[in-house]
Formats: C-alpha cells, structure tokens, sequence
C-alpha cells in the first residue's frame, strides 16, 4: 500500500514515521510512505500558503491551490485516483473497522490542515471523506494523519508478524482486550493468575476470552449492545 501525507510540517511527521515497526516496514518495501511540503507548490513570491477567510472572523485558511497542485504533482503517474481523505474534526470519527477497511486500498493521500482548516472549494474537489481522530480539536492535522496512518499500515500485510497479532487486540472484534503479564511471576507482592503459569491452553483461551468480557462490560458497555459477544 502507498499513503501519502499532504503537510506544512513532513519533519513532523518523517520523525514518527522512521522509528519503530512502521519505519522497518517502510524500509522493508512492505509499505511505502511520503510526506510533502504543501509549500513547495506555493505560488506567489511570498510562498504563502494561507489567507484571511471570507466574510471575516479569526484565524486563517490553507488556500485551496497549493494543496491541489500538491496532490496534482504526487498522483500524476498514478494509474487510478487514489482514495483522499482530510483529516477533521468535523469528520466521521475512527475506529478499527474504518482503519481495516482503508487498510484494503492501494493507495491514500491525506491531508493536513492547520490554522482553521482548508478552503472548502479544496474539499469539494479532490476529498472522498473527512476522518476525525476524536471530539476535540488539535492545532494542525498532523497528529491525526499520523494516527491514521498507523491505523492503516499495521493492518496491511507483513508490517505485523501475522494478523493474529492484531485479531486479538481491543476493537478488532467488538472487545476490549485481556490483560497482560510478563516476567518476573511476583512483583511488588502481586502474582501472575495461575491459569497464565498452567500451560493449559483451552484455560488460558477461556480466562483471557472472560477478562476481555469483563473489561468491556466494565468499561465499555455500548461495544457489547451490538457484538454478539
Ligand atoms: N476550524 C476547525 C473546526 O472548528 O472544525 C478546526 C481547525 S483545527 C485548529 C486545524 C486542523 O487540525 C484541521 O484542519 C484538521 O486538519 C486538524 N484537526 C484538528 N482536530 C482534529 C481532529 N479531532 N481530527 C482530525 N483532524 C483534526
């Protein structure tokens, strides 16, 4: 899979994305990610990428040009449109389904917006959906983008060991997870439970099946309105 990440800030976000499992996968060729400088398709000698908006108010708006010949450049050997999301928080909010689901696309091209967002004539042209990190608003769409893309790119093969490393985990099939233990079997006073030290699998398969149940009962109790768990 191909993302590519639309922003006034690739340091920003190159930083992330160079460390850890994405940075091997993208160095691995399992999947490949660029960042770009929105203001390098700047078009007047100030490079200004941003305006007061119409009809007055504060702050300021990402001019609908500089992010359109952005996305011109990047996609114009490419053989289809790829899918464009802005991230927002006026988007539909993310979840596991929404990543897994995006995670089966050949390519993404997202968008960063900063200030108080992008010219909506921008939106209305190139942009197949807004995706929002979450009820709150943050200073730029960076974070969100990184968010996503991570999202996104553990689910693609080969970037995890196996999709059971993710099948398991919180949200993928309506439940939070069990929890988890590690060496040594006693610390500060607190033991391991028995049935993880037992070497009994159906056991364990079941303690960690009833755990999930009982934190997501405990926690989230509209994940389980509709699971079938
Ligand atoms: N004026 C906008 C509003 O009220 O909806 C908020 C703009 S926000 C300060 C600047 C940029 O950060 C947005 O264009 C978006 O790209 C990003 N952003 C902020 N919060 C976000 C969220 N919860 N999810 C996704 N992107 C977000």
């Amino acid at each position: 899979m191909r993302i590519d990440i639309a922003t006034l800030f690739p340091e920003m976000c190159g930083a992330y994305l160079s460390e850890s499992i994405i940075g091997r996968a993208r160095k691995s060729g399992k999947i490949e990610v660029y960042c770009h400088q929105i203001r390098d398709y700047a078009f007047d000698r100030h490079n200004r990428v941003d305006d007061s908006p119409y009809g007055g108010g504060m702050g300021m708006v990402m001019k609908a040009r500089p992010i359109y010949d952005c996305y011109k450049s990047v996609t114009k050997d490419f053989a289809e449109k790829p899918h464009v999301v802005y991230m927002s928080p006026k988007g539909t909010v993310l979840t596991q389904k929404k990543a897994a689901g995006l995670s089966e696309m050949p390519a993404l091209f997202i968008i960063c917006g900063h200030y108080e967002g992008v010219d909506q004539r921008l939106i209305d042209k190139i942009v197949d959906e807004e995706i929002s990190v979450g009820d709150y608003v943050l200073t730029g769409g960076e974070l969100p983008a990184l968010v996503l893309t991570d999202a996104v790119a553990r689910m693609c093969g080969g970037v995890l060991p196996s999709p059971e490393c993710f099948e398991e985990e919180s949200h993928y099939n309506g439940l939070l997870e069990y929890p988890h233990y590690t060496r040594p079997e006693e610390w500060e006073g607190m033991k391991v439970p028995d049935v993880l030290l037992s070497g009994n699998h159906a056991d364990i398969k079941k303690y960690r099946h009833n755990e999930a149940l009982r934190i997501t009962s405990q926690r989230r109790p509209d994940m389980l309105e509709n699971s079938g768990n």
